[in-house]
Order: structure tokens, then C-alpha cells, then sequence
């Protein structure tokens, strides 16, 4: 019988060597992270970046998530997507083009997991609200907020506020923070680019499938979309002539699939010059991942036609203009009194402007919470609202 040999032998049950063997050079390794602001011991069998994929599904702005529409607000109906539904769709999209990439998957989940807890309630009204409110204190971006929920609001751990997320892993939102900044010069790491990438994926798409099932656009209408002529020959192809409710779901699914291909078709060849080196000299080149030409052409029209027919469309409208008149008495009445702020807010506003803090207090809450909370802040005048 031969003698164990005193090679140290790949355990994967250890992540770093599941890493090793699994990932690229140039994705981004667990053992290559510049770690925490506040110092913690590794943990013994999950990594760095498994930790904050896990940190940030378990903190509450997470779990909100669940109660913030992603473009129809109010009482429009209740199959279309949440914030939450919206965001495991992401994760989904961005995780299997890491597999195919071999980028760290952990990375990639942990940044979609993320990449939407800064919304504010009622879509993007309340961003548009939020960010007219706020204009004397810098306004607001619900990408810049998710990094204040997750450094300073979440109050999980005795000895330190916010999730103490990696560097690498806080710097991803910051890209996402930041950008016109990060669109030149040395390029994000390819997994804050492949959540990027799956975000917009998914919401064009999903936005398809809800404004065809609450019958604002018909299939004919968006069949004059060359990306959609493309998808509807696939699912043709594939299953022949089907019923509307049918189609409409494969049709969304071949719209997903096709550009995920394509994504990977070009990033595939993207990174092949890179194979063996590190992802700082993935960043140094500048790589940015993107589709082939004519599928970016299509993408942009499918845009522009979504933004005209959805985005704004009649139905819309009055919910919109109704929950941002909410938003906009509520953020005064407590701009002019903050003693009916939570605790916690009006301990920030000891520090802080008083409408960032308030712009704080009205974005962390879901769509129901702030009705109430409007409707008490407008009933009764005094006495704090709640906290979520
Ligand atoms: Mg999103």
C-alpha cells in the first residue's frame, strides 16, 4: 500500500479550496479579501462573502423588500412583482453567469441580495419624491442609502452598528453608488458588473410580464420590438402556436435566455485573454462586460418603447401622483416637528441634517407602513410614528 503522500491534500470542505479549484483566476477569492472595518475571526466553514450573502438575507430592509412594489404601486393587483421577488430574480440571473464564468458566486449573490434595499416605498415615485425633498441635503439615491442601511441602520450586533460587511462587498454597492464614476477608467469587478447586468435583465423582462398580465400592452403591440419578434420566434420554435396566458410566460422566459447567451457568448470570449491572471488586472484593462451589438441596439429600443408605454401610462398615473402627495406631507409635517420621529432617528438628527434624516426614516418604510403612518402623521397631531 502506498504511503500518504505529505502533499497538503484539497479538502472541499474548506471554501478556499473549493475556490481554488473552481474558480478563475481573475474572479474575485475569498482568501484575497481586504476584510472588515471592524476586525472578525474567519468563520470555520463559511466564507467572507458568504457571511454577508447571509448578513444581508437576514437583516430587516431585506425582509422589507417584500412590501415595496417595484414599478406599480398601490392597488394595481397582486401577481405583479415586489422588490423582494425582483431581487431573487436578479440573484438567480447573476448567479448562473458567475457558475459559467467561474466568478465567486458568493460575491455575486451577496451583491443582488443587496443591490435594492435602498428603495424607498411606491417605486419610483418615492425616489423622485425623496430626491426633491432632500435636494438641500444632497438629495437621494437609493443606491448611496442602501450603504447607509447596511454600515450604520440595520442593528444586528452588540459591538458594532450596520452588518460589518467585506470591503469587497460594500465597494460593489458603492460602484453601483457611483455610476457615471465607475463607467471610466479601471473597471468594477466583474461580479458587481454581472449584477448589474442581471438587474436590468430582469426588470425589463419582468416588466413585460406584468404589464401584459394587468393588459397595459398586448403581444402585438410589443411585437413591433425587434427583441421580442426574436424571443416570439424561439418559443414558436420551440412549442408552436400557443394560447395567450401561455405564451406570455414563455415569451418572458426566452427574453431572459436570449440575453443571458448572449451576455455570456461575449464575456466568454471577453475573458479569455485574462485567463491566469488576477481580477485587479481584470479592473487595471478596464473590462466592461457587455451584449453584442445588435442585442444592446434591441435592449435600448425595448427601453425607450417600456419607458413610454409602462413607465407612463394613464393607469399610473393617479396612483403615482396620490402616493407622492403622501410622501411630500408626510416628509414636511416631520421636517417641521422631528420629535415625532422613532428614537433612534431623532438621535440621528442630533448629527445630521434634519432632512436626510427624515429622508432616512420615509425610505426605509414599505409601501403599507407609510399609509398608515400617513394617515396617523395627518389624523393625529402629536405623538411619535412608528419604527420599522
Ligand atoms: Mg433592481
Amino acid at each position: 500500500m502506498d504511503q500518504p503522500t505529505s502533499e497538503p491534500m484539497i479538502d472541499l470542505r474548506r471554501y478556499a479550496d473549493r475556490e481554488h479549484l473552481l474558480l478563475a483566476a481573475y474572479a474575485m477569492h475569498s482568501r484575497e479579501t481586504a476584510g472588515r472595518n471592524h476586525a472578525e475571526t474567519a468563520h470555520s466553514y463559511r466564507g467572507p462573502f458568504a457571511r454577508d450573502r447571509d448578513r444581508i438575507l437576514h437583516s430587516s430592509a431585506f425582509r422589507r423588500l417584500s412590501g415595496k412594489m417595484q414599478v406599480f404601486t398601490g392597488e394595481m393587483g397582486i401577481y405583479h412583482r415586489t422588490r423582494l421577488t425582483h431581487t431573487f430574480e436578479v440573484a438567480s440571473v447573476a448567479r448562473t453567469m458567475a457558475r459559467v464564468l467561474r466568478l465567486n458566486e458568493d460575491l455575486t449573490e451577496a451583491l443582488a441580495l443587496m443591490h435594492d434595499i435602498g428603495h424607498p416605498p411606491f417605486g419610483h415615485c418615492g425616489e423622485d419624491v425623496l430626491s426633491h425633498c432632500m435636494s438641500a441635503a444632497g438629495g437621494f439615491s437609493h443606491n448611496g442609502f442602501a450603504l447607509v442601511i447596511v454600515e450604520q441602520l440595520e442593528q444586528r450586533y452588540a459591538s458594532f452598528p450596520g452588518l460589518n460587511l467585506s470591503r469587497e462587498t460594500l465597494a460593489g454597492q458603492d460602484v453601483r453608488a457611483h455610476k457615471a464614476e465607475a463607467a471610466v477608467g479601471r473597471s468594477p469587478m466583474l461580479e458587481v458588473q454581472l449584477v448589474d447586468v442581471a438587474d436590468s435583465i430582469a426588470y425589463d423582462a419582468h416588466d413585460v410580464d406584468d404589464a401584459l398580465q394587468m393588459g397595459l400592452l398586448s403581444i402585438e403591440e410589443l411585437a413591433e420590438l425587434a427583441i421580442i419578434r426574436r424571443a416570439l420566434e424561439r418559443t414558436r420554435g420551440r412549442h408552436g402556436v400557443l394560447p395567450k396566458s401561455q405564451l406570455r410566460q414563455l415569451l418572458v422566459h426566452e427574453l431572459i435566455d436570449l440575453q443571458v447567451g448572449d451576455l455570456l457568448e461575449q464575456a466568454i470570449e471577453a475573458v479569455r485573454p485574462f485567463e491566469g491572471y488576477c481580477t485587479d488586472s481584470v479592473s487595471e484593462s478596464g473590462l466592461r462586460l457587455a451584449h453584442s451589438e445588435t442585442i444592446s441596439r434591441e435592449r435600448s429600443e425595448l427601453e425607450s418603447f417600456l419607458f413610454n408605454a409602462v413607465y407612463r401610462h394613464e393607469r399610473l398615473i393617479p396612483v403615482r401622483k396620490a402616493a407622492s402627495e403622501r410622501l411630500d406631507t408626510m416628509f414636511n409635517i416631520l421636517v417641521r416637528d422631528p420629535s415625532r420621529m422613532p428614537l433612534r432617528f431623532r438621535k440621528r438628527a442630533e448629527f445630521n441634517p434634519i432632512e436626510s434624516v427624515v429622508g432616512e426614516y420615509i425610505a426605509g418604510m414599505t409601501d403599507a407602513f407609510c399609509d398608515t403612518q400617513y394617515r396617523y402623521a395627518v389624523d393625529s397631531l402629536t405623538g411619535p410614528l412608528a419604527d420599522w
